[in-house]
């Protein structure tokens, strides 16, 4: 069936192929977007597209539109973007899911949020499994993106408690591919760039720590199952690639894949309260959603690889200011 679906955040790396999948399907997509960490080029291409719109707006303040879905993404996802304005990214989760929140329960929509691994913290338990409560520093320098993603997995239980909100929460775990923004400061666009540029590799610290990565298109269809599963199906649900590696490995992949002479060295400071391992216990999603992820991560590198050899850097800026 065909639906009208609001995608907040919808012009950023996971909203643009979200938006481009939903409108390839036929539905009726808006996507909401203020272009804090992205620009309207990731959605050029669907502007000519008669089921497509674009909108301007920052989810801090209220809007209105009659859909029967709303996948919300706005929020800044990278640590450089997230602590370059740390309470706004607190007000864009919290103030964001209240005002989706809000519109899912006078137009009774369904409302799918993207929640983070990052909810976990600097996990004691590994793998992660939804279970786990996670062990976050309420007031280091990643609190505001992962106490305002908890603050918004709350309200969204809250929502369907006191009002019957359809709900469904998604816990993603680091998740890499073509559209990411090259000045992001994450670790795939950096080392990227780096190794495209003949550049030192910015590992930080001895690069022992681990991620697992999930390749975009995978997430996509997890995202998008999630929405479509059992009303009662709720979440939360993580939805990640279980393959850890650790981030040395990853720089000396990246280098080698794009054949590059960048210099992988340690000795670089740690950020502070940097998750030394991460990996998601998927069972969940195997089993409600048949979900698992197919793109390995070589495979998903060499197709990232090739997208950053296309784009001109100077496409794009660092976030603007924004209060
Ligand atoms: P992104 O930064 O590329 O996209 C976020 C989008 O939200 C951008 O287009 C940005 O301009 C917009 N935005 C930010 N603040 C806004 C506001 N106040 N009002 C309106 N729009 C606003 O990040 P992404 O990787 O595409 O992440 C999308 C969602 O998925 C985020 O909520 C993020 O927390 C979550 N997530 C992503 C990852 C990942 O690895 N990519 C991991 C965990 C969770
Ligand atoms: N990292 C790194 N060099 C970089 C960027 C990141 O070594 O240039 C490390 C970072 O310290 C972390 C991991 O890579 O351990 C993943 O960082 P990212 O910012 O991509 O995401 P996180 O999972 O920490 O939110």
């Amino acid at each position: 069936m065909l639906k009208r679906i609001l995608v907040t955040g919808g012009a950023g790396f996971l909203g643009s192929h979200l938006c481009q999948r939903l409108v390839r399907q036929g539905h009726d997509v808006i996507c909401l977007d203020n272009f804090f960490t992205s620009q309207k080029g990731n959605v050029d291409h669907l502007l000519d597209c008669h089921n497509f719109e674009l909108v301007r707006h920052d989810v801090v303040d209220p809007f209105r539109f009659e859909v029967d879905e709303i996948y919300n993404l706005a929020c800044p996802a990278a640590p450089g973007h997230y602590q370059y304005n740390p309470i706004k990214t607190m007000k864009t989760s919290v103030m964001g899911a209240i005002n989706a929140l809000g519109l899912a329960k006078r137009v009774r929509a369904r409302i799918l949020h993207t929640s983070t691994s990052e909810v976990y913290g600097d996990p004691e338990v590994h793998p992660q499994p939804e279970s786990y409560r996670g062990n976050v520093n309420p007031i280091g320098p990643r609190a505001c993106y992962d106490e305002g993603k908890r603050a918004a997995e709350t309200l969204m239980f809250d929502y369907h408690r006191q009002h019957g909100v359809q709900i469904k929460v998604v816990r993603i775990f680091n998740t890499y591919g073509p559209l990411m923004h090259p000045y992001d400061g994450r670790v795939v666009s950096n080392f990227i760039r780096q190794a495209l540029a003949g550049e030192d590799i910015t590992l930080f610290g001895d690069g022992s720590q681990t991620r697992s990565f999930c390749f975009v298109d995978d997430m996509i269809d997890g995202l998008i199952a999630l929405m479509e599963s059992r009303a009662d199906l709720t979440g939360p649900v993580n939805v990640g690639n279980p393959t850890e590696t650790t981030v040395i490995d990853l720089a000396r992949k990246v280098v080698e894949i794009c054949g590059s002479r960048s210099k992988v060295s340690t000795g670089r400071p740690m950020p502070a309260d940097d998750p030394a391992k991460r990996r998601p216990d998927i069972a969940l999603a195997r089993k409600e959603l048949g979900w698992e992820p197919r793109v390995p991560l070589d495979q998903g590198l060499r197709k990232t690889i090739e997208w950053f050899r296309t784009i001109r850097l100077s496409d794009y800026r660092p976030p603007t200011p924004n209060y």
